[in-house]
């Protein structure tokens, strides 16, 4: 009965190849027929199966993490999974291999671009980096955007785009062992922007409270109106596995 559940509920992948690209960054792919012929959007995410766990739900599901959807193409689904200690999330990402079998739900959720904003403008650390390549492949040429992001050293950046664009601002800085929680330096360098005087339209992904002091910043300093505020926290000290 368990296993009819399970194949309602989840779609089954195999690990098809996992690849160092820093030291801490893995890019994963998943392969399978169920993978074919999804609906995603770039910036979508999806559920994974990391672990077996003893609660109810999991006995159901197993112990599931979330990981923004890199690229998905045919039957494959890319992830890049930040190496960040040792909840199960970051466990699965060091020991995962070629040919492991794994569930996991279709893409899904709201963070992803508006078309219609004047301008975008991405902020966040190495976990939102992620969400940001898919998101900025998926703007038109003539988008204009500006992006400001902050990873521990330059070996965690992650090729955001495959080539410059003259309408894109995008920098990035370094935190040299600081903590990416509630990070002053992100919020200073997103205050040192040169912005068009109207609001465009703001994703912040990662840290969750580094998100709430951009936001702030935007929203009581700018005087942007909140819904241009688009967030999606993704971790936060303390807290296991945000959805
Ligand atoms: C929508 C969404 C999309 C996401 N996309 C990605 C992605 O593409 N790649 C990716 O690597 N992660 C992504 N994350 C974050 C990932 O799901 C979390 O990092 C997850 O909590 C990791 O699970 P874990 O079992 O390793 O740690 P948990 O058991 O959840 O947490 C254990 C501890 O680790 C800390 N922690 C968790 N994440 C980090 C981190 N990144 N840096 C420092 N400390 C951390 C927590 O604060 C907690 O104290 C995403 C999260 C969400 C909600």
């Amino acid at each position: 009965m368990k296993q009819r559940l399970l194949d309602r509920l989840l779609l089954a992948a195999r690990v098809h190849a996992v690849e160092q690209l820093g030291p801490r960054l893995r890019l994963i792919t998943l392969t399978g027929p169920s993978l074919g012929g999804l609906a995603w959007v770039p910036g979508q995410h999806v559920r994974l199966q990391v672990a077996a766990g003893p609660s109810a739900v999991d006995w159901l599901v197993g112990t599931l993490r979330t990981y923004t959807v890199w690229n998905h193409l045919d039957q494959t689904i890319e992830l890049i999974a930040v190496d960040h200690g040792d909840g199960p999330g970051a466990a699965w990402s060091r020991t995962v291999r070629a040919g492991d079998q794994l569930m996991l739900l279709k893409p899904q959720g709201s963070f992803v671009t508006d078309a219609s904003a004047a301008y975008h403008l991405f902020a966040g650390e190495e976990t939102a980096q992620v969400a940001y390549g898919p998101m900025l492949r998926a703007l038109s040429a003539e988008a204009r955007v500006f992006a400001r992001l902050e990873v521990d050293s330059p070996e965690d950046r992650i090729e955001l785009t495959p080539g410059q664009n003259p309408n894109w601002d995008l920098d990035w800085d370094y935190r040299h062992g600081r903590s990416a929680a509630s990070a002053p330096t992100l919020v200073a360098a997103v205050r040192r922007l040169d912005l068009p005087p109207e609001p465009g339209v703001a994703y912040l992904a990662g840290e969750a409270r580094t998100i709430q002091l951009i936001r702030r910043h935007l929203v009581d300093e700018r005087g942007w109106p909140r819904r241009n505020v688009r967030t999606k926290p993704f971790w936060t000290p303390g807290r296991k596995g945000l959805d």
